[in-house]
């Protein structure tokens, strides 16, 4: 395949002008959206105006004046319609660790009679560490259960009490048939808590339609809401009645400035808050969701789908001896909106690629990942990427950067 080729696909492309809708750094081959969204064009301005104007002059008003007090809800109504939900069942808060916890927490001290907490080995790590000091705090109540890939359905039985999952993971992009797993819990009365974070912005989610209840994910990934900005979480409108938040802030309070001695729960999905929401980063995440305004999802879909094939097409043609192996499934409706490979010496070949101005990951122990944006990300970028990585894996520049000492954040 030509690279004037893709410079056709661009120009033909339903989402070719979303790519002004991003500030991006010029000459760089950014495949980091999955990990760390690109600048909306219309964030640095406004934020600079929310600081001096709604802070620095409207000080607390603005918490009514510029509808602070309802910023995490209506961030929440926004991200709704990209994860196949409705107004009123997401909110934004705290990270996605937190929401985990908040959401787990309540579930585990709802449960009756079951003791397995059922999560995967190859789940994103802090899904894991929340869990395990979940486990510890209800003491003997609970044991946590590590499927192993494979196995995940045959560990769900009718003592769980709870099931923790990514629908894509971190590592291989493998994603999850969310709908079946879910109604495999539900048949045995199963609660189940779906993390979507590598999936929301970029591949299909129905939840309502799936009959998923409770769900958590990061806004700074796809979603493009900026380095640490708040997560969300989901609870489907026919859950949140029978939903008692085990953390009690006086944000999910039913009557918030009535400043009452004891707790009594809000009522709708506010109940998943805590504390005061941070408005800054808010405000980001309202214009990295909005980057989405007027696009199809479908259309956002079967570019990443495209633009993955791609990569893997031309890795397949330009490294024909296998000296890289795809750790991702080759099938399009396996995979996240990610393509990785595996590598021995992963660490350096990502370093190599940085070096060529090619923005990867790298993923312990041996994952070379390349996130696949598919609002800013163009077929010759593709192109351009899998020559240099071509280039690096024929030339072994690679082995350049052996000695590299491991960066602590990768
Ligand atoms: C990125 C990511 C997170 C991030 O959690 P934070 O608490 O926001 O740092 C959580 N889960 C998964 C699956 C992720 O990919």
């Amino acid at each position: 395949m030509e690279r004037a080729a893709c410079e056709r696909l661009d120009r033909e492309c339903p989402l070719a002008n979303c790519r002004e809708r991003f500030s991006l750094p010029e000459g760089v081959l950014y495949f980091d959206g999955n990990s760390l969204g690109a600048l909306p064009r219309t964030a640095a301005a406004d934020i600079d105006r929310v600081v001096r104007e709604e802070w620095g002059q409207g000080l607390i008003e603005s918490w009514l004046d510029a509808d602070w007090f309802y910023l995490a809800r209506e961030a929440g109504d926004e991200i709704a319609p990209l994860i196949g939900a409705s107004a009123g069942e997401v909110i934004v808060a705290d990270s996605t660790s937190v929401n985990q916890f908040k959401l787990a927490a309540s579930l585990l001290r709802q449960s009756e009679g079951r003791s397995r907490v059922v999560t995967e080995r190859v789940n994103f790590p802090t899904n894991i560490y929340i869990l395990e000091g979940l486990v510890d705090l209800f003491e003997t109540r609970f044991d946590l259960v590590l499927a192993e890939p494979g196995d995940l359905a045959g560990s769900i039985d009718n003592d769980t009490a709870l099931v923790v999952l990514t629908h894509v993971n971190f590592r291989t992009g493998a994603m999850h048939d969310m709908a079946a797993i879910t109604a495999h819990c539900r048949e045995r009365g199963v609660p189940v808590i779906w993390d979507l974070s590598h999936s929301a912005g970029a591949v299909p989610l129905a939840l309502n339609q799936w009959g998923v209840e409770y769900a958590v994910g990061c806004t700074y990934k796809f979603l493009n809401g900026g380095p640490g900005a708040p997560a969300y979480i989901y609870v489907a409108e026919s859950a949140i009645a029978a939903f008692e938040p085990a953390m009690t802030g006086w944000f999910s309070h039913a009557n918030q400035f009535g400043f009452e001695d004891r707790y009594r729960s809000a009522e709708g999905i506010e109940k998943c808050l805590v504390g005061t929401p941070p408005i800054l980063s808010l405000r980001a995440v309202m214009h990295g969701v909005r980057c989405f305004d007027g696009l199809a999802m479908d259309d956002v879909v079967r570019k990443s789908r495209r633009l993955s094939e791609l990569l893997i097409r031309l890795v397949d043609e330009g490294l024909p001896g296998g000296s890289l192996a795809l750790a991702s499934p080759r099938e399009p409706a396996k995979r996240g909106s990610q393509v990785s490979f595996r590598h021995a010496h992963a660490y350096p070949v990502s370093k190599a690629l940085r070096a060529a101005n090619v923005v990867v990951d790298f993923r312990e122990p041996d994952i070379l990942r390349f996130g696949i944006a598919p609002l800013y990300m163009r077929y010759v970028d593709v192109w351009d990427a899998a020559d240099a990585l071509v280039r690096v894996m024929t030339t072994e520049s690679w082995k350049a950067h052996m000695s590299d000492t491991p960066d602590p954040v990768t």
